[in-house]
């Protein structure tokens, strides 16, 4: 039964009408990264579960850091607990007050948030330098999260990873749910806390820039093609290229002159957005597509099937929320604000 689902979502079978949707409505990979960019991409609720992975539980907490109306809190707070990111614990009786713990889907999300803040320390920190100083407790080093390979532990990049169909692989009809907004302005954000992580969701936490920059890492270059596979209406794939190629994420290049075509190629900075890429795609994939994978990817290093895992760039062991020291780099603008 699996089989025919795949060779029908592959377009091989005469699928008679019971496919859910005619052959010519517009498809898109599988990937449970529409879920992934929907939740993360939204600023209050990145925000939210930053706090947490500092360890923030309380109501009064998440409100006295981040200054967000109380009405917002308590419905991300809401939302997300039935995501299953958050889960309410009661820590008093009387009088009867709970707090929010992350799940493990939640605590999860750590290796994500590294990534991005690797990405905005290396690209987005500017003459400031990083925010925070990372001190991995177990190697007592100063450190830095890399983006490895799971079976030899080394740092993976975009040339040296290849990928192949997963049993999840096929594609699915493009759900059209017009609720694409892009995140709210990450200035707002950095208004409680300079972070990196912020600066990299800036450019990653966009939906339909995530949908082309993952056609980029899949080898699609070209705007017809880019648009074909992701069902992105031309207007917006045209401003998603320009602000991308304004980011520094993708060069434009000529490669037709009558008419005139260009193609997009990814840039140094474009290409390092590989690591937090994969690393939330993985994230996606494990807690939205359960046993079925949809994209398998090989180490061409060690030639191993891999999972990307975050480790220090000295002792090689990955990294967890509770295994982590923080220092803030430069003064924290809610310090004295008090
Ligand atoms: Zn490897
Ligand atoms: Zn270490």
């Amino acid at each position: 039964m699996r089989i025919n689902a795949l060779k029908k979502s592959k377009g091989y079978a005469q699928a008679p009408s019971k496919s859910r949707a005619p052959s010519s409505e517009p498809r898109e990979r599988n990937c449970s990264v529409g879920r992934t960019v929907d939740l993360l991409g939204d600023s209050w609720t990145f925000m939210i579960l930053r706090e947490c992975l500092f360890g923030a539980r309380r109501f009064e907490s998440f409100q006295s850091v981040l200054g967000l109306p109380r009405g917002t809190l308590a419905t991300r707070l809401k939302k997300l607990t039935s995501q299953g990111l958050l889960r309410q614990v009661q820590y008093s009786d009387r009088p009867v007050r709970s707090e929010y713990r992350l799940t493990k889907m939640g605590m999860d999300l750590y290796p994500v948030f590294l990534s991005f803040l690797r990405f905005g320390d290396d690209w987005e920190s500017g003459r400031k330098g990083p925010p925070l100083q990372l001190t991995h407790l177990e190697c007592g080093a100063e450190c830095k999260p890399e983006v490895s390979c799971s079976h030899c532990r080394q740092a993976v990049t975009i040339s040296r990873v290849s990928y192949r169909d997963g049993p999840g692989a096929g594609t699915s009809p493009l759900e059209r749910t017009g609720r694409r907004r892009r995140p709210s302005d990450p200035t707002r954000i950095e208004q409680s806390r300079p972070c990196s992580v912020a600066r990299t969701l800036r450019i990653i936490g966009d939906y339909w820039s995530f949908m082309v920059m993952r056609e980029g890492f899949f080898g699609v270059t070209r705007f017809d093609e880019i648009q074909s596979n992701i069902g992105i209406a031309p207007n917006i794939l045209t401003d998603r290229l320009n602000r991308l190629v304004r980011d520094d994420v993708f060069e434009r290049r000529k490669y037709q002159d009558a008419p005139e075509r260009f193609e997009y190629r990814f840039t140094a900075k474009g290409r390092d957005l590989y690591q937090p890429m994969i690393a939330m795609l993985r994230w996606g994939d494990k807690w939205f597509s359960r046993e079925e994978p949809p994209l398998l990817l090989t180490h061409l290093d060690c030639k191993h099937d891999f999972d990307p895992v975050v480790v220090c760039d000295k002792c090689r062991e990955p990294l967890h929320a509770r295994g982590m020291k923080y220092v803030m780099r430069y003064p924290d603008p809610l310090k004295g604000k008090k």
